[in-house]
């Protein structure tokens, strides 16, 4: 897969043979059709926010889910689905879960 990936403060660079691991407990692989590069991606490149690297940035993404790992309810392959910024940590706020509601929205 080609991306371009942050390195390291003002350190962005394309690469061609990105290889993306199978989804793991509670994750899904999406083809991503299109993708928006928002002022917070420039935070992480510029370092004023905090970011963990290697990265690929861009986090307000549309595609079609491709594989779903053990764990995942409500999401599976072929549906159509958006991606935002969410870490970890609030996987299991209630925001994060209207979030996914939002997600299973678009399906078709
Ligand atoms: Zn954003």
């Amino acid at each position: 897969m080609r991306a371009a990936v942050l390195e390291g403060v003002e350190d962005v660079k394309v690469h061609d043979d990105v290889e993306i691991d199978k989804p793991g407990v509670g994750e899904v692989l999406v083809r991503v059709h299109s993708c928006g590069v928002c002022h917070s991606d420039l935070h992480f490149v510029d370092g004023s926010l905090p970011c963990a690297t290697p990265a690929i940035l861009g986090h307000e993404a549309g595609g079609i889910v491709e594989a779903v790992g053990s764990g995942v309810t409500g999401l599976a392959e072929g549906d159509k689905v958006i991606l935002t910024l969410r870490r970890r940590a609030a996987a299991a706020t209630t925001a994060c879960a209207a979030s996914t509601r939002s997600a299973r929205s678009t399906r078709t």
